[in-house]
Formats: structure tokens, C-alpha cells, sequence
């Protein structure tokens, strides 16, 4: 087995109580079938307590239930419980790990940082650049107790996957390039692989690169505009999917995001806001290239390996460019005032839309079904 890390990996410490965002509520906690071993030990009545704080989500995994949006083994120095008083065996391994996810493709294990933890964020912030996945050292991988196996073993698919991120990488960092630019030639190289591996073309698949013609295109979405997605696709998302009354509780930099965008956007027609999103983007973009550009970078490296499941390499192409227009899009309502900020932003962006495994399925069957239904 070979595990890999994210360059960032070996920087993180969590700062618990001092944390600005704290990672315990707000959304799923699942508990690994271990922990829920562990805590149906107990005397009577406290693991009776631990089964009724206890609920089964979408996806039929276990899951801790919220209080009002918090974990109910928060204290209120807001630390779990269970570390605080050593008993790691409750406290579910999800919890113990994170932020610190692994992906288990074949062989080989990738292990990551999720910027759903703001200092994760901050530090892809503080110095941003091109990263990489390294070796480290047995006791890095020691801490790596869970992955997310894969149900697949295509050794083939893994190295195609990466020589396509450094391809994709390549694109971002290229100096000839603007993002938007590199957006779009990895949406058309993403789609073009797709048609290739729908047809289990594997060999045809991994020589499509950036630069070749794409088969089919979707001018609505890879055309004209500075952002990918056109602002009616977006507000379809804000109003019809992230608008719940709970929000608020849920996810208050969402909601903070979401309020400064219907307060200023909601008084222009669509053009309008096309028009001025267009102009503040390009603004924030020439300001802050190295950001965007280590922003973008990281959610393709997240999000691209998912296609190791199902060979759909445009799918987490699609969820990076809306988690990339999303980011550009709040920075632009509302320009946070230091790292701090703009790390609970990408934070609250993140754990509502980007490391929500529900609302994925769901969005992407929102983009197949405006954009890609003529698609054979
Ligand atoms: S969000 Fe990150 S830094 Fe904050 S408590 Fe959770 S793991 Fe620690």
C-alpha cells in the first residue's frame, strides 16, 4: 500500500477551543460501526442516551443527531467530550481524523486536508502556490485510521486520473493563461475524456488533452460570461437549494454569504448581475491570481479523484468550477477583511456544498438535466 499526503498536511494543528469555526455541528456526522460497538457497551442508560442521539441520513449510515445544529457531546469550551476526557473509543473515528481525509484507490491512498476546517483554509491562503502529494513518515501514517474505499480497482484509471491533475495543474499555473481560460479548456478535456470512457475507450480517453477539440459543447455554460456557469444557474442553486429557513443555525457564514448576495444582487435583473459579477471578478482575479489559482487547484485535486468510482471525470470538473464561482462570487459581494474571514468562508462554502456527498448527486443531476440532455 503507498500512502500519499497533500503538501499542506504535515502544517495542520487544530486549535480547538481558540477555533473561530468549529467543525462539531452543522452538518452529518456519521459513526463508524466500531465507535457504535463502543457505545452500545455502556450501562443502560447512557448507551439508551447514545442511541436516541443517534439517526440514520440518506445514504443509511449512522449518524450522530444534532441539537439545534450542534453535536450534543460539545462542551461548552466547545471540545468533544470524549477527548476531553479520554474516552477516544466513543468519539467516532471521523471525528478523531478530521480534518484529515483518505481516499483508497487500488494501492494507493491519498490523504488530504478538508477546507470544511478553516485552518485548513488558512493555510492554502497563507501561502499559496501549486501543491503537491508527497511520502511522509510512518507516523503520519499511523494517524490515517479510516479511508473512503473505492469500489473499484483499476489500476489504469488511478495513474490516467493523475496524469490528468498534473495536466489540469499544469493549465492553472500556465502564465499564458487566464483562469477562466483554464476553466474552460479542463471543462472541454473533463467532457471529452467522459464521451471516451462511456464508450470504455480507456487508451482514447487517456490521450485527450487540454488543447484538443472537444466533441460536443455546451455554449450556455462554456461560453461567453466571465463566470462558467451563467448567474440564473447559480440563483436556481441559492434559491432552490441553499435557502433554507434553517440555514442560518445551520451554516451562518453561508448564510451571511447568501444574505450580502440576495441584498445586492436581488435588486439587478440577470444581466445586470452577469454584467457586474464580470467586472468585480476580473478585478479580484488580477488582484489575487495566486489565490484563485491555489483555490481552484485544490478543489481539483479533492474532487477529481471521485471519478476512480464510476470513470465520470466531468462530474467533479463541474462541482470544482461551482465551488470555484461560488468562492468568487461572495469574495465579490463581500471582500473579507483578513485571512481570518475568508478562511470561514471557504469553510462554510465547503460544508454545505462541497463536502456534501447528497447535495453532489443532487446538483449534478440539476446540470445534466439543463445542460446535457441531448448528450447520447
Ligand atoms: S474546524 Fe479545524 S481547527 Fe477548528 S476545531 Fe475543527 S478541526 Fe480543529
Amino acid at each position: 500500500m503507498r500512502l500519499v499526503f497533500h503538501e499542506l498536511y504535515e502544517q495542520f494543528a487544530c486549535t480547538g477551543s481558540a477555533c473561530i469555526y468549529n467543525c462539531c455541528g452543522g452538518w452529518q456526522i456519521p459513526i463508524d460501526d466500531e465507535t457504535y460497538v463502543n457505545m452500545q457497551q455502556l450501562t443502560w442508560y447512557k448507551s439508551l442516551f447514545m442511541t436516541l442521539m443517534t439517526k440514520e441520513n440518506r445514504l443509511g449510515m449512522t449518524c450522530i443527531r444534532e441539537i439545534n445544529y450542534r453535536c450534543p457531546y460539545v462542551t461548552k469550551d466547545h471540545l468533544c467530550r470524549f477527548q476531553k476526557n479520554g474516552n477516544m473509543k466513543l468519539m467516532p473515528i471521523v471525528c478523531q481524523q478530521f480534518p484529515r481525509s483518505a481516499m483508497k484507490m487500488g494501492d494507493n491512498v491519498e490523504v488530504y486536508l478538508m477546507l470544511s476546517c478553516c485552518e485548513a483554509a488558512k493555510l492554502l491562503l497563507q501561502e499559496p502556490r501549486r501543491f503537491d502529494y508527497v511520502e511522509l513518515s510512518k507516523e503520519a501514517e499511523d494517524e490515517i485510521q479510516q479511508w473512503w474505499a473505492f469500489k473499484n480497482d483499476d489500476e489504469n484509471l488511478y495513474h490516467a486520473l493523475k496524469e490528468d491533475e498534473k495536466m489540469m495543474l499544469d493549465l492553472v499555473w500556465d502564465k499564458e493563461q487566464t483562469l477562466p481560460q483554464a476553466v474552460r479548456c479542463i471543462y472541454k478535456m473533463a467532457f471529452e475524456k467522459t464521451m471516451r470512457y462511456a464508450r470504455a475507450d480507456m487508451a482514447g480517453a487517456r490521450a485527450v488533452t487540454p488543447v484538443s477539440a472537444p466533441v460536443y459543447d455546451v455554449p450556455e455554460i462554456s461560453g461567453e460570461g466571465y463566470g462558467f456557469y451563467p448567474l440564473t444557474f447559480l440563483n436556481d442553486i441559492i434559491y432552490k437549494k441553499l435557502s433554507a429557513p434553517t440555514m442560518s443555525r445551520r451554516n451562518p457564514p453561508l448564510y451571511r454569504m447568501l444574505t450580502s448576495y440576495k441584498a445586492e444582487y436581488g435588486k439587478l435583473s440577470e444581466a445586470e448581475g452577469e454584467q457586474l459579477f464580470a467586472q468585480r471578478a476580473r478585478k479580484s482575479v488580477a488582484e489575487h491570481e495566486k489565490m484563485w489559482k491555489a483555490y481552484y487547484s485544490y478543489q481539483l485535486q479533492q474532487q477529481y479523484m471521485r471519478a476512480y468510482e464510476d470513470y465520470y471525470v466531468l462530474g467533479p470538473v463541474l462541482m470544482a468550477n461551482l465551488l470555484l464561482e461560488f468562492f468568487l462570487l461572495f469574495w465579490t459581494v463581500s471582500e473579507p477583511k483578513d485571512i481570518d474571514e475568508a478562511s470561514v468562508m471557504i469553510a462554510g462554502i465547503e460544508r454545505t456544498i462541497g463536502n456534501n456527498g447528497p447535495f453532489y448527486t443532487d446538483i449534478l443531476e440539476m446540470i445534466r438535466e439543463r445542460y446535457f440532455t441531448d448528450i447520447r
